[in-house]
């Protein structure tokens, strides 16, 4: 039977040696309310059926892919949940990094006594389950008191391993200034609508901006997303990105349970960041964006730069001559293992004057039984049976040409690979 602790209110202290009065009181409370906060992961262990989903990539180039959510709110801004169930989204999601991004002006309003805010609430929770807790937040420039940068409409930055919050509401360059120079932070352009604003050309032009969200589920068919290949996004972002060197992110923005933007009894996955590492910590993840090696995954799609999609489908697929005469129809194999818990998408085809991938499994009669782009099962090898032209030298190397139909890096840009396949034993 489950017993449940007596309902305190936040702020108020748990049992145990009681502040003292006073102003030192005020002073410590923070720390000690951080300390004596009782619901963490009380209920979190009687939850029925806890587990993570495991999303794995092979390392890439030396590289951890570590799966992220970099813009998300809680209780301390105008999010519905606290920082506690953001960390245990998280980690059910199989995600690494978690930024909470609550907005600044909050500060004073939401748990005001708090001034390490969600960040220092959730880290020990994050900590105990293994995952990398970022300390950020979410500038509004509607909140600036400079009137030559205000916008026709406001925009949205993520900041990202900031230190503290304060001078975060204040007036524009110098809250931009602030986190880039001197918290040495991340900026990342959110939900960025249709064109580059003043402010964002600005960030652009002196170097602050590190990256936009080519995918926000939050703000779905609103704030200027376009409908293409079965969702709501940005594909535009995508352009932008590679024209300045920016790093490519796919966020949630959820303010309400992640599981009332996502519907996981469908399969849907959250989006999210893929940062390729060289550690789980904060100087990796900072690095890894700072050198612009992120890719965006939504709706079973990987988009980024064609460098990062090559080096990642590459470290994920391992092809290999299969010789094996399955279907006695002189028909010859090539295996693909899926090394990844991603469904890569592939078109095969060979040089014309080598043969043909044999669609109809090697009987003319049939009509073609295989699709021509095929999805990968995760952690699974697929095989492909093609067939050479008879007047082909039968074991000199094949060229394979890939098309991965979901590793994009433009609407009309899907990766192309091409794969040498040794044919002699
Ligand atoms: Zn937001």
């Amino acid at each position: 039977m489950l017993v449940a602790l007596p309902l305190l209110g936040w702020g108020q202290a748990a049992p145990g040696p009681q502040p003292d009065a006073g102003s030192t009181a005020a002073a410590k409370r923070p720390s000690q309310v951080h300390q004596e906060w009782p619901y963490q992961m009380f209920y979190l262990g009687y939850e029925a059926g806890l587990h993570r989903d495991q999303i794995t990539f092979p390392e890439v180039e030396g590289y951890q892919v570590l799966k992220g959510e970099f813009h998300i709110h809680t209780l301390y801004s105008d999010g519905q949940v606290t920082p506690e169930v953001r960390v245990y989204e998280a980690w059910r999601d199989g995600l690494d990094v978690l930024a909470i991004t609550d907005h600044p002006e909050y500060l004073n309003v939401a748990f005001p006594d708090d001034r390490g805010r969600a960040y220092e609430r959730a880290k020990h929770l994050a900590a105990q389950l293994n995952m990398l807790l970022i300390h950020s937040a979410e500038i509004t420039t509607s909140s600036t008191s400079s009137a030559s940068l205000r916008p026709a409409r406001n925009s949205d930055y993520e900041a990202h391993f900031i230190s503290d919050e304060s001078p975060l509401s204040g007036d524009y360059p110098s809250v931009f200034k602030s986190v880039s120079q001197d918290q040495r932070g991340i900026l990342v352009w959110a939900h960025p609508h249709t064109e580059w604003v003043p402010e964002a050309r600005e960030l652009l032009k002196s170097g602050r901006l590190d990256g936009i969200e080519i995918k926000n589920t939050q703000v779905g068919n609103r704030l200027g997303t376009q409908f293409s290949l079965g969702t709501w996004f940005y594909p535009q972002v995508m352009d932008w990105c590679l024209e300045n060197n920016l790093a490519v992110f796919a966020v949630s923005d959820a303010h309400w349970p992640i599981d009332l933007l996502v519907d996981r009894s469908k399969g849907e996955r959250r989006p999210m960041t893929l940062v390729l590492s060289k550690s789980q910590d904060p100087q990796g993840v900072h690095e890894a964006i700072k050198q612009r090696r992120t890719l965006a995954y939504f709706n079973e799609m990987i988009w980024g730069s064609e460098r990062w999609l090559k080096a990642v489908a590459e470290a994920s697929l391992q092809l290999s001559y299969a010789p094996a005469d399955l279907s006695g129809f002189s028909m010859s194999y090539f295996s693909v293992e899926n090394r990844s818990s991603f469904p890569f998408v592939v078109r095969f085809a060979l040089n014309e004057g080598d043969g043909s991938i044999s669609f109809n499994a090697g009987i003319p009669s049939l009509p073609g039984s295989l699709p021509k782009t095929m999805s990968l099962a995760p952690n699974a090898t697929t095989l492909v049976p093609f067939t050479l032209k008879k007047n082909r030298d039968q074991s000199s190397p094949l060229e394979i040409q890939l098309t991965v139909t979901n590793l994009l890096s433009g609407v009309d840009r899907p990766l192309q690979l091409r794969h040498i396949l040794k044919l002699a034993n």
